[in-house]
């Protein structure tokens, strides 16, 4: 049988189930899983030629593997990118993204409502390696464009944002880059390559944390970096260095993440598209943020750039913390965690978790308020939701 072209023009479905498969000697109908640390060769000379790049092939897994090949393959066919290069966790791909192609003296544009973690790799890790961050709104490209020095080397963004679903408009943000020869990176994490695709609106890396919705049933962490192959190819050199390397095991969870990643996160996005109608009629609800009602400031721009308005919901309980963490608390179905993209539903109190560590002045500023929660819906029956919320809602 010949390999699989993901370059024929195949739809989504198909490339998610077919893309990326290399078949072994045994004709194995699943993706195998290779657990070697290292690769044999036939000769001396042949072993000479892998380590100096002149004969293409496996030598080290901290540089490849056949299975985590298959996962990069796979998910950049999805992308619609030419290469890939797949890490140990979202946030090593972000690491691997900007020190590729950062460097000391460098200055990156980042939006200020980016992913916790992500924030303090920044300002708090980068910082000391000399790369500085300015961090502007996320919604407003005359900021970005105007917080761009001679140095700016990157424009670092993530959309949906979280927890309040802003939109950044990466059609505009790209142009107002690429005119300054600045590179652009999107953190895809949301909406994944389903309802997304950065490459497409002008970014030049698309960045995953494929522990989120490309697993999607909470069981491995795994990022990956996508793009043009002159700028993965400099990721590449610094993980086959650096080290943080995805395991074959986990990529191979994810490769076979992978296969239901369309159905799982369109169901689930017909879930949250459904909650969000709901709790916008709810009496004891002040505010719901989903980019896929029309009430959302930027529902036009959000139809623009997505497909639809993704598995992320987020609500403004009325009155304060207390009503907030009733509903929490009264919850026997979502779960109380903070992870998001899993099968199962979870449910997050923003302000005293994932952004409990940020000033009480600066979360007000982001307006992630007290009475704020977010939901991350997955694939149970969204009247079963409706009622495990109502337990909460009915007490305050
Ligand atoms: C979780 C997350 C990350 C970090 O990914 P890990 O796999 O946990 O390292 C980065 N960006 C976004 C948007 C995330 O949700």
């Amino acid at each position: 049988m010949p390999k699989f072209d993901a370059t024929l023009g195949y739809r989504p479905e198909t490339l998610a189930v077919r893309a990326g498969q290399e078949r072994s000697q045994f004709g194995e109908h699943a993706e195998a899983l290779y657990l070697t640390s290292s690769f044999v060769f036939q000769s001396a000379a042949q072993a000479a030629k892998r380590f100096s790049g002149e004969e293409e092939g496996n030598v080290y897994a901290r540089f490849s593997n056949p299975t985590v090949t298959m996962f990069e393959e796979r998910l950049a066919a999805l992308e619609g990118a030419e290469d890939c290069v797949a890490t140990a966790s979202g946030m090593s791909a972000i690491m691997a993204a900007v020190l590729a192609h950062l460097k000391q003296g460098d200055h990156i544009v980042a939006s200020n409502s980016l992913f916790g973690a992500t924030v303090q790799l920044f300002s708090n890790i980068l910082s000391r390696t000399g790369i500085t961050t300015t961090f502007v709104s996320h919604t407003d490209p005359a900021a970005w464009e105007a917080a761009i020095r001679p140095e700016t080397k990157l424009f670092f963004l993530e959309t949906p944002s979280n927890p309040l679903t802003e939109i950044a408009d990466i059609r505009a943000l790209a142009a107002i880059a690429h005119a300054k020869g600045i590179l652009v990176a999107v953190d895809n994490c949301f909406c994944t390559p389903i309802l997304q695709k950065p490459l497409e609106l002008g970014a030049d890396l698309v960045i995953h944390s494929a522990t989120k919705y490309i697993d999607g049933q909470g069981r491995v962490l795994g990022g990956a970096v996508c793009g043009p192959k002159k700028l993965t190819e400099e990721v590449f050199k610094y993980l086959r260095t650096a080290g943080p390397t995805l395991s074959a095991f986990n990529a191979w969870v994810l490769l076979k993440g992978l296969e239901t990643l369309k159905l799982r996160v369109e169901a689930q996005a017909a879930n949250a598209a459904r909650l969000a109608v709901w709790l916008e009629a709810h009496p004891k609800v002040a505010r719901v943020f989903y980019p896929g009602l029309p009430s959302h400031p930027q529902h036009e721009l959000a139809r623009a750039q997505q497909k639809n308005g993704g598995g992320i919901v987020s609500f403004e309980v009325k009155g304060g913390r207390e009503q907030a963490w009733t509903v929490v608390d009264h919850c026997q179905l979502l779960s109380i965690t903070a992870n998001l993209g899993d099968t199962k539903t979870t449910i997050t109190h923003p302000a005293s978790t994932t952004h409990g560590r940020i000033s009480p002045e600066a979360r007000a500023a982001a307006g992630i308020n007290e009475g704020l929660l977010r939901i991350a819906v997955g694939l149970e029956a969204v009247e079963d939701l409706q009622a495990d919320l109502e337990r909460g809602f009915s007490l305050i």
